[in-house]
């Protein structure tokens, strides 16, 4: 027996079998029933989603000898005779083949005769905006004087290369491209009728790669038919998809957009390696991430609206939703929609670039860093911010601009869980790096006074060099290098800054103006009865915060790179690891 491919064999028959195109359908139908047959159709609209089917079903009923209610009957000679492709009076032409203007010529000699049986004769021409332009124009002298009996069905996917003159002729109707949801439930009549079992994952993988159309939903299952044999085995699940056709599974893409959110750096290495390893297509890869970072986006919108969602609004199955409410646990929208950005950026590079593995392993990564993106998107800022505060706003004009070349950004700065100080409705974020003329919590503020008094000095200290960087950030940064010491007695509070002897820091904290400003904001900040001592002997203090910083970090660092998934990249790649990223190491 002849195998029949299964796209052509499900190729739909009458009007009862096309799926998602109800609006067409109905008024073909109630033409046809009400004898108002147009002389020209343009069907527009995506690939696989029944143009031609339709354009066929539509001749059937038009020159059906026994139809009913104005559909055909499909078992009349004329009806088998189109099914076959064997009508005369249906003659079927493909643009892309034939546009040149002999081809539109022969067409109207052709159009000038008859039909040879029956009241019309349909001419559907597919991909009709391949045609050339003086073909255009040959076609049109037919479409502005038609002999009564002819009957065009136009079909294309790219409407706006036809030109106006034409459509203005042509009754239009747009097809609508299949969701996921209608896919898999005509995929699943027809496995029910082949009698192939596929796993509901693996029906899902199948019309996910189909694109909204649902012939190519049916040949990637004649794909998967054919990879294993047709006298194999006909049950499969969702590996065998993802074996036959060589695509990504959902699990990598749920994985992949949750090492990125987990900041698992060297997961999503590993996963772009086993995809580009096993030649997957890692821009079809990339769009895939993308999908489901919209429906990502979606389900954090509904979660942060607190309105439900459905899996059959989304088009996808209960489980995907399942697994996107769980990663979407932690997320933020801003997060999502950062992570698209590069995401969509890369996916433009990755059609063309020379090395489209490493660019989408740098999107990742980047991916993994948004936090610290925006802090030094904010701290290249500065300089700018800085200039523009001049001395006329009161500044000292000695504020160094070199300190912010010579100082990192305070990477772990984050304001201690502590109450902010007045602005209690504003969100305690990290350091905004912007001169503000506004003071963020008034320093004279009695629960100030309360909680830099109750704290311990590390806890006060960083409280106190945060207020500064919201007002101040050049001199905040100066700040966050020093060694300090604080010691009390009674209620008189003694404050010691030390700096490396002969450093840049100490030259520029010694200025008159600046240790002039230090001294006030420490007053105001610990109460008036401060003192504050400028000390070039630093071993005696504590370490500054900066030093506290980079021991930290180093700690982490060691212990990130003893970590067995790091050792084992290390191993894969090669390579050695030349950042360590140190956010988010709370979560
Ligand atoms: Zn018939």
């Amino acid at each position: 027996m002849e195998y029949l491919a299964i796209a052509r064999k499900w190729r739909p028959q009458e009007f009862g079998d096309l799926v998602g195109q109800a609006h067409v359908v109905q008024t073909l139908k109630n033409a046809i029933r009400l004898g108002r047959v147009s002389h020209a159709y343009l069907f527009c609209g995506a690939r696989g989603v029944g143009k031609t089917s339709v354009a066929r079903i539509f001749a059937k009923s038009l020159r059906c000898t026994q139809p009913i209610d104005g559909v055909a009957c499909h078992k009349c000679t004329e009806c088998i005779a189109i099914a076959e492709s064997r009508s005369v009076d249906v003659v079927e032409i493909d643009g892309a083949s034939n546009n040149g203007v002999e081809a539109v010529r022969s067409l109207r000699e052709n159009v000038a005769y008859g039909a040879a049986t029956g009241a019309y004769k349909i001419y559907i021409i597919d991909e009709v905006h391949m045609l050339s332009l003086s073909a255009f124009n040959a076609l049109l002298k037919t479409l502005e004087e038609p002999p009564p009996y002819v009957v065009f069905i136009f079909a294309t996917t790219e409407v706006q290369k036809i030109p106006q003159t034409i459509l203005s002729r042509c009754q239009r109707f747009e097809f609508r491209r299949l969701t996921q949801g209608q896919i898999v439930e005509r995929l699943n009549q027809v496995l029910t009728a082949e009698q192939i079992t596929l796993s509901e994952e693996g029906v899902r993988l199948l019309a996910s790669h189909a694109d909204g159309s649902l012939r190519d939903g049916l040949s990637l299952l004649d794909q998967v038919l054919s990879y294993f044999g047709p006298s194999g085995n006909r049950t499969f699940d969702e590996a065998a998809v993802v074996e036959a056709l060589g695509v990504h599974g959902t699990a990598e893409i749920r994985g992949f957009l949750s090492d990125v959110l987990g900041k698992n750096i060297p997961g999503l290495l590993t996963r772009i390696e086993t995809a580009y390893v096993s030649g997957m297509d890692l821009k079809n890869f990339a769009e895939h991430c993308l999908e489901d970072l919209r429906l990502l986006y979606l389900v954090v919108l509904a979660r942060d609206a607190r309105s439900g969602l459905s899996s059959e609004s989304l088009d996808i199955s209960p489980q995907h939703l399942i697994d996107l409410q769980k990663i979407a646990e932690h997320t933020e929208l801003v997060a999502i929609e950062r992570m698209a950005q590069i995401l969509s950026k890369t996916i433009d590079q990755l059609g063309w670039c020379a090395q489209p593995r490493f660019a989408l392993e740098m999107a990742a990564v980047r991916m993994t860093k948004l936090d610290r993106l925006e802090e030094m998107e904010s701290f290249e800022a500065l300089p700018t911010a800085a200039a523009s505060a001049g001395p006329a706003a009161g500044q000292p004009t000695a504020a160094p601009a070199p300190i912010v070349r010579h100082s990192q950004p305070p990477q772990n700065f984050r304001p201690a869980p502590t109450p902010a100080p007045t602005g209690a409705q504003r969100p305690t974020g990290p350091p905004n790096f912007s001169e503000s003329r506004e003071v963020q919590g008034d320093p004279r503020d009695p629960r100030n006074e309360m909680r830099s008094a109750s704290a311990d000095p590390q806890t006060a200290w960083k409280g106190f060099v945060e207020t500064v960087i919201k007002k101040r950030p050049l001199l905040g940064a100066l700040l966050y290098h020093a060694n300090f010491e604080i010691t009390t007695e009674g209620n008189a509070r003694t404050i010691t800054l030390a700096f490396p002897a002969g450093s840049f820091y100490e030259r520029q904290a010694s200025e008159g103006k600046n240790r002039k400003e230090i001294e006030d904001n420490l007053k105001t900040f610990f109460g008036p009865s401060t003192h504050f001592i400028l000390n070039n002997e630093p071993l005696r203090a504590r370490p500054s915060l900066e030093a506290a910083r980079m021991e930290e970090e180093k700690k982490l660092r060691d212990e990130a790179l003893s970590h067995p998934s790091v050792l084992k990249t290390k191993e894969i790649f090669q390579a050695e690891v030349i950042e360590v990223n140190l956010e988010n190491r709370d979560g």
